[in-house]
C-alpha cells in the first residue's frame, strides 16, 4: 500500500489552470481518466444549454465543471481527514484513508459523465424519458473503465476492483448515485455496499440527496455565476474550512459550525437567484422549447443517429445504445442540424432561432409553496447538522426558533409559462390579455391537478417544475 502512495507523491502531477479554482493539481489516476474519449466528450456539452443563447459568456462546458468537482471533492475529503486526525479517540473504522480520498475524487470527476447536450430539453422536456442523469453517468463510467482497460491501472494505484468487500468501483458508482437521504442507525444493516455505515458520511460529498449541500453545487454555483456575470454570495472555501465529521445519534455525518448557518442560507439564496435569473430565464426557455419541438419532429426519423454501417436508431432510442448515447453532444447537434435541413420544421426552427424570431411569452403563473416533497422544506433546519465550538465531535439539528428571522419562507418556486409559437403578430397582444383574464381560473385548475401532476412529474423525473405547459396557437 505504501508503494502506490509513493507513486502518487513522486510522479509529476498534472496542473490545470482553472478560472474558478486557480491552479489545481490532480493525482495521476484522475488524469488517466480525463485522457479518455468518454471524458473528453464532456468538452462538447454546454453546461447551460440554451442559456448560451441569452448570456454571451455562458459557453462553458461539462468538462471544466467535472474537473472542478473532482478537485473540490478532494479538497473537502482531505479537510475532513485533517480534522479527524486531531481526534485521537476516533475509532479507526471511520478514519478516512488514502483509498477513500482517491475514490471520492474519482466520483466527483465522473459524476456528470452521462451528460448530453441540451440535457434539460432532451431529458426533462421530451416525453420519452432517458435514464436518470446519475444512472447514465454510472453506465458511462463502466464503459470508460472497460474501454480504456483502466482496472489494472486502478489496482496499481491501490484501488480494489474485485469482490464484495469494499469494492472501490462499487463505492465510486454509489457515490455518483448519491447519499440515500435515509437516516442510519447503528443496528441497521449496511445501506451501501462500497463502504460500511461507519463511513456513510463519504456519500454526502459528491451528491448529497439529503440537504443538497455538495461539491457539485459548489462548483456549478461558482462557475455558472462567473460565466453568467452574476454575483455568487456563497463561499464554498469557507464551508470546507468549517466542515467536520461528527456523531449525530450514533451515526457520522458531515456537519457545519453553528455560526455558519446564515452562510448556508446564502447558498440556497444563490441557487434561487440562479434559477430565477438564468436557468429558468424566459428567453432561454423559449429557445429550449423551440429545440424540443424540432427534436420531436426529428424523432420520426428511424435512422436519426448512426454510429456504424447499418447501425442507427431514432433519437428517443439513443438511451438503449451507448454508442448512440455518446453522440448526444454539441457536435452531434450540429451534425443533426445539417442533416435536418431536409426536415422543414427543423430548418424553420433553426432559422427562427438564428434570426431570434423566438416564441414569445404570453404570461406566467408563479406557483410558490407548491407542495413538492422535500423541495419546499427548509433543507437547513430539517436536514443539516451543526456542531458547536464547545463540543466539536457531536452534531445536532438547529431548533426552528434559533433560525434567523430573515430565513426565506419559500425554498422552491415553480412557474407555469405560456408561450406563443407563431411569429410575432398583433394577436399576441390579444393572447396576453386573454391570459391575464383566465390566469386565476387557470391557477385554480392547476392547483386542483397538483396530485396527478406530482405523480406524473415523479415518473418523468421533472425536478425543477417546468411542466412545459404552453398553449398551441389558436
Ligand atoms: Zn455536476
Amino acid at each position: 500500500a505504501t508503494s502506490w502512495y509513493r507513486n502518487q507523491c513522486t510522479v509529476s502531477r498534472t496542473v490545470f489552470n482553472d478560472p474558478i479554482h486557480g491552479h489545481i493539481e490532480l493525482p495521476p489516476l484522475l488524469v488517466k481518466i480525463i485522457d479518455t474519449p468518454q471524458f473528453q466528450r464532456l468538452r462538447k456539452i454546454k453546461q447551460l444549454g440554451g442559456g448560451y443563447y441569452v448570456f454571451p459568456g455562458a459557453s462553458h462546458n461539462r468538462f471544466e465543471h467535472s474537473v472542478g468537482v473532482g478537485h473540490l471533492a478532494g479538497e473537502l475529503v482531505k479537510a475532513l481527514r485533517a480534522k479527524q486526525l486531531e481526534e485521537p479517540s476516533l475509532n479507526s473504522e471511520s478514519l478516512i484513508n488514502d483509498r477513500d480520498v482517491l475514490c471520492v475524487q474519482i466520483a466527483g470527476l465522473c459524476h456528470d459523465l452521462g451528460g448530453v447536450h441540451f440535457e434539460s430539453v432532451i431529458i426533462k422536456m421530451l416525453a420519452f424519458v432517458f435514464l436518470q442523469h446519475e444512472d447514465a453517468s454510472i453506465l458511462m463510467f463502466d464503459h470508460l473503465v472497460d474501454d480504456n482497460k483502466l482496472t489494472p491501472v486502478m489496482n496499481e494505484y491501490g484501488l480494489i476492483t474485485e469482490g464484495d468487500n469494499e469494492n472501490d468501483l462499487v463505492f465510486i458508482k454509489e457515490m455518483i448515485k448519491g447519499s440515500s437521504g435515509l437516516f442510519l442507525e447503528k443496528t441497521m444493516p449496511n445501506l451501501y455496499k462500497g463502504r460500511n455505515n461507519e463511513k456513510s458520511f463519504l456519500y454526502e460529498i459528491v451528491a448529497n440527496k439529503q440537504n443538497g449541500i455538495d461539491v457539485d453545487k459548489f462548483d456549478y454555483f461558482a462557475r455558472d455565476c462567473h460565466h453568467l456575470g452574476i454575483q455568487n454570495n456563497f463561499d464554498h472555501r469557507r464551508f470546507i474550512v468549517f466542515a467536520r465529521v461528527c456523531n449525530v445519534d450514533g451515526q457520522l455525518h458531515i456537519c457545519s459550525r453553528d455560526k455558519e448557518m446564515a452562510n448556508l442560507y446564502d447558498m440556497f439564496h444563490t441557487r434561487n437567484s440562479l434559477h430565477r435569473r438564468a436557468y429558468q430565464h424566459r428567453v432561454k426557455m423559449a429557445v429550449e422549447i423551440m429545440i424540443k419541438d424540432a427534436l420531436l419532429k426529428a424523432d420520426q426519423d428511424k435512422h436519426f443517429i448512426k454510429w456504424a454501417e447499418g447501425k442507427a436508431c431514432c433519437l428517443s432510442k439513443a438511451k438503449k445504445h451507448k454508442e448512440a448515447y455518446t453522440k448526444l453532444t454539441g457536435r452531434g447537434f450540429e451534425v443533426w442540424c445539417l442533416k435536418l435541413t431536409t426536415h422543414l420544421t427543423f430548418k424553420t426552427s433553426e432559422l427562427r432561432i438564428m434570426r431570434r424570431d423566438l416564441y414569445q411569452l404570453v404570461g406566467e403563473i408563479k406557483v410558490a409553496k407548491f407542495d413538492y416533497g422535500k423541495n419546499n422544506e427548509d433543507p437547513i433546519s430539517n436536514y443539516t447538522y451543526f456542531y458547536s465550538k464547545f463540543n466539536p465531535t457531536i452534531g445536532f439539528k438547529i431548533k426552528p426558533e434559533e433560525v434567523s428571522n430573515l430565513r426565506p419562507e419559500c425554498f422552491s418556486e415553480k412557474h407555469i409559462r405560456v408561450y406563443w409559437k407563431r411569429r410575432n403578430d398583433k394577436r399576441l397582444e390579444d393572447a396576453k390579455k386573454c391570459f391575464e383574464a383566465v390566469k386565476k381560473v387557470l391557477l385554480f385548475y392547476i392547483m386542483t391537478l397538483v396530485n396527478p401532476l406530482k405523480r406524473a412529474a415523479h415518473t418523468c423525473s421533472v425536478k425543477e417544475g417546468q411542466f412545459g405547459v404552453y398553449v398551441q396557437h389558436p
